[in-house]
């Protein structure tokens, strides 16, 4: 008997690829409607049509996860209405810049299936400078859907994900039978689902390790080794946890410590990702980030750089800026023109 059906909100590399992997489960296991459909932001592709004929009947994603072939029963879907029409089990996967107007047009009535719930996949915060407040995309949905809200984060290179090398995930889901749920959509013997209570955990770690990876492309690009790396990469999982416990107390220092969403994101976004390739050729270089993420990253999009900005100003709203040295001088020396060298001052 059919009782759940998957939506997709995404189609970046990350959503993708994740997509994929739903779609590939919908197809295998019991329970499921074997059509998955994601969401796609159409676009005219000159001289070859809309992007979302070209995907359904290529099955690939040629821009943003090129020579994968998706499985037929992932159908890209224009319309956000349409794609999650029916829908019991909704992936959210949009670089987070992009959300608020995902949000308003899925808060329109009759929009959502009832009893339906979501997952957030999306690495970033909200920070509300007025009252200096900061929400994770979970408690976000939450709020603003009325949908159960769980998070998945990890150590996913998407490209990696999506060419089958072993990997794990982290689900923050605190309800056992969802977590099993979510364990279903996701779940594959090259991609190992380990569910958590921790929703919180999961999805400040993925958007804070951004920052940390920003930091070691500044060491890359200063040209040092794995010495100063390791110690960038170590102050910089405690500066996520301490931030974590302190503004989420509910969260679990061991999502940091034991879980791929912390200590093995860090690590591969900080050897193989976006946000450190960019930081590398900003020292390298002298260019922006916004010139730089024009130009290395193919319509990909940059978070750290986001999730820095937003970090630094809530942490001066709160007053807290010297309990975290690290996200500081990222901040700094992103977007205030301070020396790289002085990454290691005060450390
Ligand atoms: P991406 O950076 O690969 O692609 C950018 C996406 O943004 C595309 O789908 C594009 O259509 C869309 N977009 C561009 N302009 C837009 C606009 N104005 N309105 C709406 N959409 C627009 O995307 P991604 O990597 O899939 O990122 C989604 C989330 O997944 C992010 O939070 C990211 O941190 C996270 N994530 C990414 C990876 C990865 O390896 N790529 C891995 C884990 C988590
Ligand atoms: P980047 O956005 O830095 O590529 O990180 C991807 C990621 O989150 C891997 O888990």
């Amino acid at each position: 008997e059919i009782e759940e059906k998957v939506a997709v909100i995404g189609s970046g590399s990350w959503g993708t690829a994740l997509a994929r992997l739903a779609a590939q489960n919908a197809m295998e296991k019991p329970g499921f409607d074997e059509t998955v459909n994601f969401w796609v932001r159409e676009r005219e592709i000159p001289g070859k049509g809309k992007l979302t004929d070209i995907i359904n009947e290529t099955h690939e994603n040629a821009r943003y996860l090129p020579q994968m072939i998706l499985p037929e029963n992932l159908v890209a879907v224009p319309s956000l209405v349409e794609c999650v029409k029916g829908a019991t089990l909704i992936i959210f996967c949009v670089p987070h810049q992009f959300l608020p107007p995902v949000m308003k047009e899925l808060k329109k009535p009759g929009v959502l299936t009832k009893g339906a719930r979501a997952i957030s996949a999306i690495k970033g915060i909200e920070v509300d400078l007025k009252s200096i407040d900061i929400y994770t995309y979970p408690a976000i949905i939450e709020k603003e859907l009325g949908l159960p809200c769980s998070a998945l984060g990890g150590a996913n290179i998407a490209l990696e994900v999506a060419n089958e090398e072993f990997c794990e995930t982290t689900i923050g889901c605190p309800s056992p039978k969802d977590a099993s749920l979510w364990h279903a959509v996701f779940d594959t013997q090259m991609f190992r689902v380990h569910p958590v209570e921790d929703v919180a955990g999961v999805s400040l770690s993925g958007a804070l390790k951004n920052i940390i990876a920003m930091a070691a492309g500044f060491v890359d690009g200063m040209g040092m080794g794995g010495n100063t790396k390791a110690a960038i990469l170590r102050i910089g999982l405690l500066e996520m946890s301490s931030f974590t416990l302190e503004f989420f107390p509910s969260a679990s220092p061991q999502t940091f410590s034991h879980h791929s969403a912390g200590v093995a994101d860090l690590i591969t976004t900080s050897f193989g990702g976006r946000n450190r390739k960019c930081a590398e050729a900003f020292i390298k270089t002298g260019k922006t980030f916004p010139e730089l993420e024009d130009e290395l990253l193919n319509g990909q999009k940059l978070q750290g750089t986001i999730t820095a900005q937003e970090i630094y100003e809530f942490l001066k709203g709160r007053g807290r800026l010297e309990g975290y040295p690290l996200f500081t001088k990222v901040y700094q020396i992103s977007f205030e023109s301070l020396d790289p060298q002085e990454l290691f001052s005060d450390l």
